[in-house]
C-alpha cells in the first residue's frame, strides 16, 4: 500500500465547487484502491486575504514545501478587485509557484472524441490530438531586468523588458522536455526566434547540446516560434511535445489548448526540480481556468479541468500511469453517454450540472476498476 499526502487549496469563486468534485473522486481511490491519499486544506487566494490579510498564509506555505503535490483550485473575484497589489488573490499563486520553484508548466492539449465537432478547427485535424506543451515559467522576458519605463530628454517616455536566461534554466527545462518525451512519442520540438534574437540562438544551442549529450535517442526538432504557432492550427497532429520558454510557452500553450474546447476542460501542472535526497519534486496541479464569478455558486462549473489536473498529478507526481489513464478514459466515456455542463453543451446533448458530471464520471471509474 502506498499513501501520499495532498494539500489542497481551493480558492475562491468556482475553486471550492471544483475541489468539492475532485475531492470525491480521490475519496474513490480511497476506498477502492492500494493507494491512499491523505488530503489537508488551506485557505489561498481572496479567502485567504479575508482570514489572514495576506493571500497565502506562512502556515500554508509551510504545509505546501511538506506535501507531496498541492491540488489548486481557481483565485480571484470581483470583491478583491480594490486590495492593495501585494495582497491581491493572484499573489497567493505567484508566491507557491515562486517559492516551490515551480519552473515546468505542463499544459496537455487533448481532444476528447466527444468533443471534436465542437473545435473551431475542422473535426478530421483534432480528433484523438494529444499534445503536450511545456513552457518555462520563472524565467524569461516577464522576469528579466531592467523592466522599466524611463523619461527620454526629448519628452517621451522608453519601455524596456529584458529576455534573459542562462545555461542552467534551459538544460533543466529541456531535460524535463526529453523525460516526458521518454514516456510518450520520443520527440521533442523545441521553438525560439533565433532568426532576430540572440536570446533564440543561446536556447537553440543550449537545447541541442542537452540533447547530444544526455538524450541522443530521442528525436529533436526545432521551429521558429511563429511558425510553430501557424503549424498548430494548420496540422496540429505533427506535433507530440513542445518546449518553450516563458512568453512562447505562454502563447503557444493558449493556442493549443484552444484547439480542443471550453476553459473548463483544461488541466495543467507545475514541476520543480527532483530532490536528489528525497528523490521527490515539488508539484502542483490546477486548472487552467481562473475562479468564473459569473456561474460561481450554480452548481454548473465544469469540473473536469480540476480532475484531470489530479490524473496528472498521479502521473507527474506519484508515477501512477494507469491509474491517471483510467480517469481521463472515464472522463472521456461520461461525455460519450452525451451529458455536457453548459460551458461544452452541443445541440442534441443533455445539459447537467457540476455534480451530475462527475457522478457520470465515478460511475465509469466503477466499471473500469
Ligand atoms: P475565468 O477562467 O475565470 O473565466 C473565463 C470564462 O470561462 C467565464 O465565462 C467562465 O464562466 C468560463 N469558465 C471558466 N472555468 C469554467 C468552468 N470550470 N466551467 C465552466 N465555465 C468556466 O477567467 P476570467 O473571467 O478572466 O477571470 C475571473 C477571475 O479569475 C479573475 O479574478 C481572474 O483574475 C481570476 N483568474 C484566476 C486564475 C487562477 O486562479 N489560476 C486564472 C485566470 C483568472
Amino acid at each position: 500500500m502506498s499513501s501520499y499526502n495532498l494539500l489542497m487549496l481551493p480558492g475562491d469563486g468556482i475553486g471550492p465547487e471544483v475541489i468539492n468534485e475532485v475531492e470525491r473522486v480521490i475519496e474513490w481511490f480511497n476506498m477502492n484502491s492500494n493507494h491512499k491519499f491523505e488530503i489537508e486544506k488551506d485557505l489561498v487566494g481572496g479567502a485567504a486575504y479575508d482570514e489572514h490579510g495576506q493571500s497565502i498564509s506562512d502556515e500554508a506555505m509551510d504545509l505546501a514545501h511538506k506535501s507531496d503535490a498541492v491540488i489548486f483550485g481557481a483565485v480571484g473575484g470581483p470583491k478583491w478587485d480594490n486590495v492593495p497589489f501585494e495582497v491581491r488573490p493572484e499573489a497567493g499563486l505567484l508566491r507557491l509557484r515562486k517559492e516551490l520553484d515551480l519552473f515546468a508548466n505542463l499544459r496537455p492539449a487533448i481532444c476528447y472524441k466527444a468533443l471534436a465537432e465542437a473545435s473551431s478547427l475542422k473535426k478530421e485535424l483534432v480528433e484523438g490530438l494529444d499534445i503536450l506543451i511545456l513552457r518555462e515559467l520563472t524565467g524569461g522576458v516577464y522576469f528579466g531586468e531592467p523592466k522599466e519605463i524611463t523619461d527620454l530628454p526629448d519628452g517621451q517616455k522608453r519601455a524596456v523588458d529584458t529576455q534573459v536566461y542562462t545555461t542552467s534554466e534551459i538544460e533543466r527545462i529541456a531535460r524535463v522536455a526529453f523525460d516526458l518525451a521518454k514516456t510518450r512519442k520520443g520527440k521533442v520540438t523545441s521553438t525560439e526566434k533565433r532568426n532576430v534574437m540572440i536570446s533564440g540562438v543561446f536556447w537553440n544551442n543550449v537545447v541541442s547540446e542537452v540533447h547530444k549529450n544526455e538524450y541522443p535517442e530521442m528525436e529533436l526538432e526545432h521551429m521558429l516560434a511563429d511558425a510553430c504557432a501557424m503549424q498548430l492550427v494548420r496540422k496540429p497532429k505533427q506535433f507530440d511535445l513542445i518546449v518553450a520558454d516563458n512568453l512562447f510557452g505562454d502563447i503557444l500553450s493558449d493556442e493549443a489548448a484552444m484547439l480542443t474546447g471550453s476553459m473548463g476542460m483544461l488541466p495543467s501542472a507545475s514541476l520543480g526540480a527532483v530532490n536528489p535526497n528525497t528523490d521527490k519534486r515539488n508539484a502542483m496541479y490546477e486548472p487552467v481556468h481562473g475562479s468564473a464569478p459569473d456561474i460561481s455558486g450554480q452548481g454548473i462549473a465544469n469540473p473536469i479541468a480540476e480532475i484531470a489536473s489530479f490524473a496528472m498529478a498521479l502521473r507527474y507526481s506519484f508515477n501512477l500511469t494507469e491509474e491517471a489513464k483510467m480517469i481521463e478514459d472515464s472522463i472521456s466515456a461520461a461525455l460519450d453517454q452525451g451529458i455536457r455542463t453548459p460551458d461544452i453543451m452541443q445541440d442534441g446533448m443533455k445539459k447537467v450540472g457540476t455534480k451530475a458530471i462527475t457522478d457520470a464520471i465515478i460511475a465509469e471509474m466503477n466499471s473500469r476498476a
